[in-house]
Formats: structure tokens, C-alpha cells, sequence
């Protein structure tokens, strides 16, 4: 008898060497066990190209209108793409796309097993890292100045004549200049999704940036958390038995070294993504790191940190077996299962995307594993290098036993 899924989940197919990862994962780990409504929508690269990219954007209204999706990496077409695979256009980021529909925040965190001990000893627990996507650097405005000469910044309000401006610098020579800006609307939609997610997930949340110098533009976002903070989660967190506390951003990046984990850090826009790709590498392996996008629709989608692994599918179009790690994209898959299982309130769900985590993990620490995470894993007990098939096998055989 399968598990019945009660509510669809939005898949969302993808590219290369994920997409091949992406069939076996369900073969043999997804559909023998559950009775589940997929609702399928197709990012193969030409099938955006077919559709004019409008397959992205239905696929995110699905996601809005079901709760939960969970999506295979795809390509983000470059000239080069456009030439390999014949395309229109180079069509936009899908993640770009579904993130502007869905709004939100991507939470990243690393997947931890007991024989790959993290380049940072004291790391027992994952450390989860919510990135502001909106931003900053990300959309600034910059200028190469040549010679002598003022640079302002002027705000000229669209009504009245009242006009605020500052001086920039003085330059008395060449020179760069860069200005930046962020919205109240934006960073509180952050704030809200951090201080949830922390308390879905049961983690202390930080928050941390540079106030100190940055006085009014980071002051801003301190205090827009700290407002949230007092106005909607004190409560919560307490009876929790949780904590938020603001910390600057060299500080904390000090502190996060010796801390044990078990934390939801959130950083602005660029120490997120620093911040996140530190994390990943002192963890292992890109194929270790899970990402949710986390809506204030209230909606979720799941995915692999990583991309499409295209040089891994290189060589298995040339008939070669790789050992290309599927963790991530499994994660994925149980993450949408449980967040599933916990919106429809079925426990067998939940209890299903439990016991495929720990079938992955404890295939993993029987010392059965991909190349990618061989060198780093320990060596008691004796280490099997096998590939992405025999390796989905081996927690197939783990997960049966589960439901014999
Ligand atoms: P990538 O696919 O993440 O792969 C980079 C390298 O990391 C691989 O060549 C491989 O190293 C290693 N790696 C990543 N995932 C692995 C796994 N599951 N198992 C084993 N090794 C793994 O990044 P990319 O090569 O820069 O990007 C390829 C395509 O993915 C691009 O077209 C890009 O647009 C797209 N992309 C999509 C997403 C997304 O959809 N979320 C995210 C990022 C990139 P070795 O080759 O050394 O073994
Ligand atoms: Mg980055």
C-alpha cells in the first residue's frame, strides 16, 4: 500500500546531469512508495525555448497556488548555451523568474553526516544561512570618474520642489563612485521570513550587518528587525525557547567559527552570498547543501544548492558512469515531502521524508559514497566509491527495509 500524498506538489523537471539524477530519484526512491498528484512542469532549456520561457512562469503560479514545489537545477543561458543548444534567446534565469513571482527568501543549508566531520571541528549542527535577494551591490549604480570634480546625491521627490541632496566626495583626481539602495517593503518581507523560518525550524536566528559605519543605511535594517522583532515574535520565540540577537557582521562571522551551529543567520544581499558559499565548502561538498525558497505568500520551493554538474554530463553522454552525488537533489525531494506532510497534517508523510533522510545519511556513513565527498569522509568505516546508480540502490535497499 502506498502513502497517499493528500495535497499536489508542483515538480519541476530541469537540465544535464540533474535532470538524469533527477528520474532516478524518483524511480526508485519517490513513486514506489507514495501516491502522490505531481503537478509537472518541464524547465528542460528547450522547452523554455518552445514556450517563449512561459512554462517558468507557469510553474511558479503553480507553486503559488498548490504550497509546495520542489525543482531540478537548470541551465542559465550564456551565448555559448544559446549556440549549443540552438535557442531563440538567452532567456532569463528560471530562478530570477520564479523568485520575482514568489518573493521571498532562499535559506541554504548544509546536509550533515557523522564520518565527514566539517573543516570546522566544532560545527555539530547545521549552520542555515538566509540570503536578502534584493539589493544593494546586486543593482547598484556606479561611475569611473576621470578627473577633478563633486560627486552628489540628490533625492528629488516626484511631488513638490523640496530637494535633499549631500556631497559624495570631492575628487581632486580619478577615481570610482558606487551608490546602492534598498526598501522598507523588501527588507520587512526578510525580516518576517527570517523570524519564521527560525521558528518553523527551531533555531536561535541572528542577524548581523555593519551599523557601526554604516549608521543609516545599515541602522536601517537593524532597526527593522529589531521592530519586527519586539512587534510579532518576542511571544513566539520565548514560549520557543528560541533567541534573536543582532551582532555585527565581523563579530558574528567570529563567533559563527566557534559556535556548535544549529543557527539561522541572516545576512544583507553580498554576505549572503559570501557567507553561504564559505559554509558550503568548509561542509564538503556543493552536493551536501540543500536551498528552500521560502515565500511570505506562503509557499515553498525546494531544490539542490548546486547546478546542473555539466561536465559530469559530458561524460555520460560519451557512455561513461559517473558518480555524480544525488544528497542534495534527494533533500530536496524530502524537504517538500515533510513541509507537505506538515501543511495537510499527515504523519505518514513526514515520518516518510524522514526515514528517506536517514536512509541517504546512513548509506553514506556504511561508507558507501560518490567521488565528490570520498577524499573528505573518514576512513572507519572502509570507504566504497560507487556510483550516482549503485549509490541510489543502496538507499533504495535501506528505505524498503523501512517499509517491508
Ligand atoms: P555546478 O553544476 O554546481 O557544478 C560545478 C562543479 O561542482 C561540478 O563540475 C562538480 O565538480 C561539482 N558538483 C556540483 N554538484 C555536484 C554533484 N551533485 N555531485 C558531484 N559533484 C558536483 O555549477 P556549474 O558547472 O557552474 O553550472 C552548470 C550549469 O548549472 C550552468 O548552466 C548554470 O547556469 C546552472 N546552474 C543552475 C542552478 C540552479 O538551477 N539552481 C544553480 C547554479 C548553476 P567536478 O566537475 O570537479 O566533479
Ligand atoms: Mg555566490
Amino acid at each position: 500500500m502506498k502513502i497517499k500524498v493528500r495535497n499536489p506538489i508542483v515538480e519541476i523537471d530541469g537540465d544535464e546531469m540533474t535532470r538524469i539524477m533527477w528520474d532516478l530519484v524518483k524511480e526508485y526512491l519517490i513513486l514506489p512508495y507514495l501516491n502522490v498528484d505531481l503537478k509537472y512542469y518541464d524547465l528542460h532549456i528547450k522547452k523554455r525555448d518552445e514556450t517563449d520561457d512561459k512554462i517558468t512562469e507557469d510553474a511558479a503560479r503553480a507553486i503559488l497556488s498548490h504550497g509546495v514545489g520542489v525543482k531540478c537545477a537548470t541551465i542559465t543561458p550564456t551565448e555559448e548555451r544559446v549556440q549549443e543548444y540552438n535557442l531563440k534567446k538567452a532567456w532569463k534565469s528560471p530562478n530570477a523568474t520564479i523568485r520575482t513571482i514568489l518573493g521571498g527568501t532562499v535559506f541554504r543549508e548544509p546536509i550533515l553526516v557523522k564520518n565527514i566531520v566539517p573543516y570546522v571541528r566544532s560545527w555539530k549542527k547545521p549552520i542555515v544561512i538566509g540570503r536578502h535577494a534584493y539589493g544593494d551591490v546586486y543593482s547598484n549604480v556606479e561611475m569611473r570618474i576621470q578627473r577633478k570634480g563633486k560627486v552628489k546625491l540628490l533625492f528629488q521627490p516626484e511631488e513638490g520642489e523640496e530637494v535633499a541632496e549631500t556631497t559624495v566626495f570631492q575628487f581632486s583626481g580619478p577615481g570610482i563612485v558606487q551608490a546602492i539602495h534598498n526598501l522598507d517593503d523588501s527588507i520587512e518581507e526578510f525580516a518576517r521570513t527570517c523570524f519564521r523560518y527560525a521558528l518553523e525550524r527551531k533555531l536561535d536566528l541572528w542577524f548581523s550587518a555593519k551599523d557601526t559605519i554604516s549608521k543609516t543605511y545599515d541602522g536601517h535594517f537593524r532597526s527593522i528587525f529589531e521592530k519586527e522583532y519586539r512587534t510579532n515574535w518576542e511571544t513566539h520565540f520565548r514560549q520557543a525557547g528560541l533567541s534573536y540577537n543582532f551582532s555585527l557582521i565581523d563579530d558574528a562571522a567570529a563567533r559563527v567559527v566557534r559556535s556548535e551551529g544549529g543557527i539561522l543567520w541572516a545576512l544583507k544581499n553580498y554576505d549572503g552570498d559570501v557567507m553561504s558559499d564559505m559554509i558550503a565548502s568548509a561542509c564538503g561538498s556543493l552536493a551536501m547543501m540543500t536551498s528552500v525558497l521560502v515565500s511570505p505568500k506562503g509557499c515553498y520551493e525546494y531544490e539542490a544548492a548546486h547546478g546542473t554538474v555539466q561536465r559530469h554530463y559530458y561524460r555520460y553522454l560519451k557512455g561513461e558512469e559517473t558518480s555524480t552525488n544525488p544528497t542534495a537533489i534527494i533533500f530536496a525531494w524530502s524537504g517538500a515531502l515533510k513541509k507537505r506532510g506538515e501543511l495537510d497534517n499527515t504523519q505518514d508523510v513526514i515520518a516518510f521524508a524522514e526515514n528517506l533522510e536517514r536512509a541517504v545519511r546512513e548509506t553514506i556513513e556504511s561508507g558507501i559514497m560518490t567521488g565528490d565527498i570520498i577524499g573528505m569522509a573518514e576512513s572507519i568505516p572502509s570507504k566504497k566509491l560507487v556510483s550516482t546508480q549503485e549509490f541510489i540502490k543502496a538507499i533504495s535497499i535501506r528505505l524498503e527495509d523501512c517499509y517491508k
